[in-house]
């Protein structure tokens, strides 16, 4: 990818993030979608679509590569990642894409419902002991304690790098079979039920029937919430909140989509999504004429 930085980079891959990337391109701005593959969108699942107008009786799968086709045949380029952090610096943000850092102007969030539960103290601490991100911040936990709660086996990747940094890695899996964790990680099984603070850090994660002091808690999740993509970023608990212009409270960083809020429904996402590429497109226009 270019060493310039791009005008707008879309996180996603669903509706709201396809509609976005096309008016972007269509208001001729350099655009990337970083999304995990398309089945991961809500729309890959519905059978059958009846409400979105002009495409009745159609399948939700074949809905969403029609919104792919028409997304790229427009120039709209997309990697296929997980993006797992976004740095803020100053004037524009850098997006760490599996360890490739990627500049971009703008950034609009269109990440899909938020179907991460949090246990209690979770997000209290994120940034003060709890991590959604090992390459990110274990570098911080150096010479440290770990507990990483891994609901996939993203979550072992993340435990092993762990393992060449920290003095102590523990590995809580919850799922099965557990196949590639590096030898001298130590395994335990059972339910994080909260996270205790102490002095306003992490001090220990409390499970059903014991609790074992730490100084980090690594969430390896399935769906990670928003705010932990993006330092600062205001949410209501569940969704990001925004203006009517898909503003939310970070200078040039827009959301769209069933991360907003209800209706979870494709033309609110398709609409969305065309709002925060126009609000992006004035941002970078605005700046450009400075
Ligand atoms: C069974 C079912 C039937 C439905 N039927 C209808 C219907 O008939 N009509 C209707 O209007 N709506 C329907 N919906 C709802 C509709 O699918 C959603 O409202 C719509 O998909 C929302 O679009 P979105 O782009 O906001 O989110 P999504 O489509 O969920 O897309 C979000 C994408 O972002 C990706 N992502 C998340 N985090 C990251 C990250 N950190 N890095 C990279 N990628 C990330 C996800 O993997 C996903 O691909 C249905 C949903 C379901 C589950």
């Amino acid at each position: 990818m270019q060493n310039e930085l791009l005008d707008v980079a879309i996180i996603g891959g669903g509706p709201a993030a396809l509609s976005a990337a096309l008016n972007c391109r269509q208001r001729n701005k350099s655009v990337c979608v970083f999304g995990r593959s398309l089945d991961s969108s809500l729309l890959f699942a519905a059978e059958k679509v009846d409400n979105y107008l002009g495409m009745p009786d159609i399948g939700g799968e074949e809905m969403l590569n029609r919104f792919y086709a028409h997304a790229v045949k427009n120039g709209v380029e997309f990697k296929e990642c997980r993006i797992r952090q976004i740095l803020s610096m100053g004037d524009h943000y850098m997006i760490n894409a599996n360890n490739e850092f990627i500049g971009a102007k703008t950034i609009i969030l269109a990440v899909g419902l938020n179907k991460s539960i949090g246990i209690p103290g979770e997000a209290e601490f994120l940034g003060k002991g709890v991590s959604h991100c090992a390459t990110c911040d274990g570098m911080l936990y150096r010479g440290k304690k770990v507990v990483v709660v891994g609901e996939n086996e993203e979550g072992e990747a993340e435990a092993d790098f762990l393992a060449d940094v920290c003095k102590e890695v523990i590995y809580i899996p919850l799922y099965q079979p557990v196949l590639n964790l590096k030898e001298g990680i130590a395994q335990k099984e059972g339910k994080p039920k909260a996270v205790v603070g102490k002095d306003g850090k992490v001090a220990a994660l409390e499970l059903a029937d014991e609790t074992i002091s730490c100084d980090g808690i690594f969430f390896a999740k399935n769906t990670a919430p928003p705010e932990s993509l993006l330092f600062g970023l205001e949410t209501d608990g569940k969704n990001i909140v925004v203006n009517r212009k898909m503003e939310t409270n970070l200078q040039g960083v827009y959301a769209a989509g069933d991360c907003t809020g209800t209706p979870y429904q494709i033309a609110k996402a398709v609409g969305e999504g065309l709002i925060a590429a126009l609000s992006a497109a004035e941002e970078i226009d605005r700046r450009n004429r400075k």
